[in-house]
């Protein structure tokens, strides 16, 4: 499905982006591995990617520098010849009711989750519009659409990327790039990890389909909105959570 395309995955090193970064190079993309801190995960993405007879590079980066993002991208599309997809699936936690929330801890998560989506976008923009072609993925979530207590920095990230998302696809739809958004639900990876029994609990009863779901659910939605079949999809948010926002 994605033969000889180029896929950036940013927090490629582990969770919902190793899944995406592993799917995409079964269907046959050659894989940029974005990661903050853990290049031995990053590694070992690139090493399970490389088995599927593609090529897979790791690359630190701070997707919330500005600076570091454009030096990346641009050194990915010399090490690879060009990007087709850009997955912006980075993203961190810092869960506290707003009354405890500080001002660090909703820039900080806002930094990561919409302005690195951002700078990656802008930093692809000219090349996607040069190709005429692209697929750009965002990685959000059920809490950008529902709101979630003590995740205002988290929700606030999510729904400002529903908005990236939006306004991206309206902006490249001349050039045939597509900009689409993915609203996962609970899975099971280390975000959802650091949740207490009791939460996971709590968040599973409230599931029609009563599990968590898999990263690599969420990778097959990705595979198919990079694919040649999702070519009329644009500024979609499709969730994947199970029945949770229904
Ligand atoms: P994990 O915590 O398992 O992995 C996070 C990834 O993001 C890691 O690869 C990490 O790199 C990378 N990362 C973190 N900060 C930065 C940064 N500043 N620059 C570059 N990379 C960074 O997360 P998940 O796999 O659970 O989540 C992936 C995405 O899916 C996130 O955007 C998350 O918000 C979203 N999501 C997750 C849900 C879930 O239930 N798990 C539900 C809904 C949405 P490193 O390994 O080097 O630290």
């Amino acid at each position: 499905m994605l033969n000889g395309k180029v896929a950036v995955i940013t927090g490629g090193s582990r969770g919902i982006g190793r899944a995406i970064a592993l799917s995409m190079a079964e269907c046959g993309a050659s894989v940029a591995v974005i990661y903050a801190g853990r290049s031995d995960l990053a590694e070992e993405t690139c090493k399970k990617a490389e088995a599927f007879g593609v090529h897979a590079l790791s690359y630190q980066c701070d997707v919330s520098d500005f600076e570091k993002s454009k030096g990346t991208i641009k050194k990915i599309i010399e090490d690879f010849g060009g990007i087709d997809i850009l997955v912006n699936n980075a993203g961190i936690t810092k869960d506290r009711l707003i009354l405890q929330m500080t001002e660090q801890d909703f820039d900080a998560v806002l930094n990561v989750g919409l302005k690195g989506a951002f700078n990656m976008i802008k930093h692809t923009y000219g090349h996607f519009m040069k190709k005429r072609s692209g697929r750009i993925i965002n990685i959000s979530s059920v809490a950008g659409i529902m709101g979630n207590a003590g995740q205002a920095n988290y929700s606030s990230a999510k729904a400002g990327l529903i908005g990236l998302t939006k306004t991206t696809a309206k902006e490249l739809a001349s050039r045939d790039i597509t900009c689409n958004a993915i609203a996962p639900g609970f899975i099971e990876t280390d975000m959802t990890d650091a949740l207490s029994g009791a939460v996971k609990d709590q968040a599973v009863n409230q599931i029609p389909l009563k599990r968590m779901g898999t990263p690599e659910e969420v990778a097959a939605l990705a595979v198919f909105l990079a694919s040649e079949n999702a070519r009329y999809i644009t500024g979609e948010v499709i969730k994947i959570d199970g029945g949770l926002c229904i």
